[in-house]
């Protein structure tokens, strides 16, 4: 039997500021290359997509609010998908944007072009109000308010070529970034001194160069992985080929996040030289120990459980259990095709809608059930509706075990929480600063909860035993703020969601 399930699962869920995609080649279709690649880069923004594209002499763009093909395809009168984006006779260069945020207008969409100089940006600065100062830039540019923009309009208030201004706006910048930028005839990419969010460079089949913020973008584009940009590292691209014209000089430690792997990269990627779904099983495999003793049924939560889900599957198996690896909820990815809301949301209102209509309970795998919930993360307040759902549809006991540590305090490089959101960030269950498993598993209304730890999550990063934890997160160059509260680039504790 299967029962609509009014529930937002994949909106509870940290989402990232953003995917980038920039590209340069004198034989490809360069517009039709960067949506190829921002489509495979859709789960890191939903909200909107932008591309700017240039033959030498002149920029032409596009950006709209929805998900990349509702933005950049149409449907003829007989279903056919008609390409619905433009095209510049002999461009060779372009960069691309997909939004994610929960706050800003549609005038935030990127790329944005200023001044010869287009820009896309994934992560968050943390020192936009002292630039607005330096700078004297108002709190609004042109109808926009993000850091991203402030960026562009810092590069543009400095002295010289379009590259010297791209090169020493960057001094300027603090926090996590990872820019392309396209001037007339150049590609720039940049990543900040700490790594925080994922870039890579590939290289084109047919010739030329892209860069992009996951290795998933690259086989649509007809592309092969050549090496990740280094933290703290600037690539200039044209008909020369690959320049590394900037290193970072700032004496600063690599912190690169590791949600990345846990959550917010495609399972198919390689993210900071590591396979995401192999990290995942790995995480999985660490979970199994602390599965319950009695156990029927051990479930992910969609989507975002399954890959650590496959890690308890292929240990539970090995180890003979007689607990069953079935789904809970039913998905209907029927539902929402006309708006092209298949996973989440288009507005920041709407995405509630788009997303409740989606799951089903599957009654037979729950009623009179010991349940086991394997899940990536748990933000806010979704596992409690879960349970409670799974609950009131007979499930005996339902039990959790989570792929992240309990996360405590708000992410300030470009995820989207706050501490006032977060369920183990709540003072009720820290006292004395220190969260109290058992009150949030109470709170959740679960029957048992086990975060997976810290040690536990290296170890699925690294492939082997560590000590020394939580300070290993920063000795192996992993940021885990969100976790820890040990923040590697100072937050003005007012942590900014504008992407
Ligand atoms: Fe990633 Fe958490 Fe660090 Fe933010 S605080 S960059 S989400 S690890």
């Amino acid at each position: 039997m299967h029962e609509k399930l009014n529930l937002n699962i994949e909106a509870d869920k940290p989402q990232d500021n953003c995917a980038v995609v920039g590209i340069f080649t004198k034989t490809g279709d360069v517009s039709k290359l960067l949506i190829d690649g921002l489509i495979e880069l859709n789960h890191r923004g939903q909200e909107g997509s932008g591309i700017v594209v240039s033959n030498g002499e002149e920029f032409v763009e596009k950006k709209n609010p929805g998900l990349v093909e509702t933005v950049f395809y149409v449907r003829d009168e007989n279903g056919e998908l008609i390409e619905n984006f433009p095209r510049l006779q002999g461009s060779f260069t372009g960069i691309g944007h997909n939004r994610y945020s929960t706050s800003g207008t549609l005038n935030e969409l990127q790329p944005f072009l200023e001044g010869g100089i287009a820009i896309a940006h994934n992560g968050n600065l943390t020192n936009v109000q002292e630039l607005k100062v330096e700078f004297d830039l108002p709190d609004e540019i042109n109808g926009a308010r993000s850091d991203t923009r402030v960026s562009l309009a810092v590069v543009n208030r400095m002295e010289g070529t379009e590259e010297e201004k791209i090169l020493a706006a960057l001094k300027k910048f603090e926090g996590a970034y990872s820019f392309v930028f396209s001037t007339k005839d150049t590609l720039y990419a940049s990543r900040d001194p700490h790594g925080f969010r994922p870039l890579i460079l590939g290289k084109l089949d047919g010739g030329g160069y892209v860069v992009a913020s996951e290795t998933s973008a690259l086989r649509e584009m007809k592309a092969k992985f050549d090496r990740e940009i280094l933290p703290g590292e600037t690539i200039k691209i044209n008909e020369d080929g690959v320049t590394t014209i900037g290193i970072d000089e700032r004496n600063t430690e690599i912190s690169r996040c590791i949600f990345e792997l846990i959550y917010l990269s495609r399972p198919d990627s390689i993210v900071f030289g590591i396979p995401v779904m192999e990290f995942r099983r790995r995480v999985g495999e660490a979970l199994v120990k602390h599965l319950p003793e009695k156990v029927d049924v051990i479930a992910p939560v969609p989507d975002s459980g399954r890959g650590a889900w496959s890690g308890v599957i292929s240990a539970e198996v090995a180890r003979k259990s007689d607990a069953l690896f079935e789904e809970v909820f039913y998905p209907n990815k029927y539902r929402n095709i006309m708006t092209g809301n298949l996973r989440t949301f288009i507005s920041p209102n709407g995405r509630v809608k788009a997303a409740t209509e989606k799951y089903s309970v599957i009654e037979s795998n729950v009623r009179g059930k010991d349940i086991v919930l394997i899940d990536d993360s748990i933000l806010r307040g979704s596992m409690k509706r879960i349970v409670g759902i799974l609950k009131a549809h007979g499930a005996r006991s339902v039990h959790a075990l989570i792929a992240a540590p309990p996360i405590e305090h708000a992410c300030g490089y470009g995820v989207d929480f706050g501490t006032d959101e977060l369920v183990a960030g709540k003072s009720d269950n820290r006292p004395n600063n220190v969260v109290d498993i058992e009150k949030v598993k109470v709170e959740l209304g679960l029957d048992s909860l086990y975060y997976i730890s810290y040690a536990e999550l290296l170890e699925a990063v690294l492939g082997n035993p560590v000590e020394n934890v939580p300070e290993v997160f920063e000795q192996n160059k992993f940021c885990g703020a969100c976790f820890t509260g040990r923040y590697p680039v100072p937050i003005d504790g007012t942590v900014s969601k504008i992407a």
